[in-house]
């Protein structure tokens, strides 16, 4: 145990930026084209710290390689809230994501997420706007990774309220807010230096999810028991999560099913809490929803192992619509740095 890294803030936004931007090129995809795709990429000019070396024509639609969306657009948004105000304040936030949704600027958008931003702009306050349950997808969790930095030095208590807050702007269902906890949590919990302990580290965010969610703390608990797993193993069980016996989807790979997609990041982390890279593959190679698993677990891994780590020949390509690229999130995440250190 011991202080964060100097570079755990820049770390776990880009991370999340890099993972995102990885996976969105091959979201919903078969587990089979997202492992030659991830093979290529990481094993080629891009994945290397050349910013210079010549890269295949990679893009999605009109977006070029290096396009976030809407996961990190989402975290990124509630750190520049958090940089105008100097707290976590939801009604804030509620409305950047209004206005966000607004002008049309959100990249691959969930229905739940833009329903509430819908909802918000009408004039629905922040604590009555989010989706009704049963709707239990992971547009929350897949942009709580801030609150963990923002909340690293409180009593976790005020994590775990900070984190439900923000989720409950646009997803109501008591798993979605689990689902915000335990990405916050392992924030949290990576930024802090020291061996990880995957039993450990699922007990201590199980123990912060249980009086938010009872689903979403058990899985937690069983995730221990995967994690040895190999991935093509633990897949079969942790797709299955927290869902009734016998449920069927038209997903492969990771649906964007809450816990299902919250308990992959973390096992895309615990399987090599000190290697970004491996992490990111796992992440990703799985399938399905992997722009979010890849910016969850980028987020957290990179919150523990900085920004050396980091493929720079993706970070250096990361843009939003061409704005808000490697130096302004940099730049953002160290602002708000100092502003937790203050
Ligand atoms: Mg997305």
């Amino acid at each position: 145990m011991g202080d964060p890294r100097h570079d755990a803030f820049p770390g776990c936004l880009i991370g999340q930026c890099v993972g995102d931007a990885l996976g969105f090129i091959v979201e919903g995809q078969l587990d089979t084209v997202c492992r030659r795709y991830v093979d290529s990429v990481l094993g080629g000019a891009i994945g290397s710290h050349d910013p210079h070396g010549r890269i295949p024509d990679i893009h999605r639609g009109v977006f070029p390689f290096g396009q976030y969306s809407d996961d990190s657009q989402l975290a990124r948004e509630m750190l520049i809230s958090f940089r105008e105000r100097g707290a976590f304040d939801p009604a804030d936030y509620a409305k950047r994501i209004a206005d966000l949704f607004a002008r049309d600027a959100v990249v691959g958008g969930g229905r739940a997420t833009r329903d509430a931003a819908a909802r918000l702009a009408a004039g629905v306050p922040w604590t009555e706007s989010g989706a009704p349950p049963p709707e239990a997808g992971n547009g929350s969790a897949m942009r709580a990774a801030p609150i963990g930095l923002m909340f690293h030095r409180r009593p976790a208590g005020e994590l775990v309220r900070a984190a439900s807050e923000q989720s409950r702007i646009t997803h109501a269902d008591s798993r979605c807010a689990g689902g915000s906890v335990a990405i916050a949590g392992a924030v949290r919990l990576a930024m802090t230096r020291g061996e990880i302990v995957p039993r450990r580290f699922l007990g201590e965010l199980s123990a912060w999810v249980a009086p938010v969610d009872d689903t979403m703390a058990d899985a937690l608990a069983r995730l221990a028991d995967w994690i040895t797993l190999p991935p093509e193993r633990a897949v079969s069980f942790i797709s299955r999560a927290g869902l009734p016996t016998g449920h069927r989807d038209m997903w492969v790979g990771i649906s964007p099913y809450v816990v299902g997609s919250v308990l992959w990041a973390l096992y895309a982390f615990l399987r090599s809490p000190d290697d970004f890279r491996t992490t990111l593959t796992t992440a990703v190679t799985v399938g399905g929803d992997v722009d979010t698993t890849g910016a969850m677990a980028g987020a957290i891994s990179g919150a523990r192992n900085g920004l050396n780590d980091i493929p720079w020949g993706i970070a250096t390509r990361l843009n939003d619509q061409g704005a808000w690229t490697l130096d302004h999130l940099t730049a953002l995440a160290e602002d708000c740095r100092t502003l937790v250190a203050a």
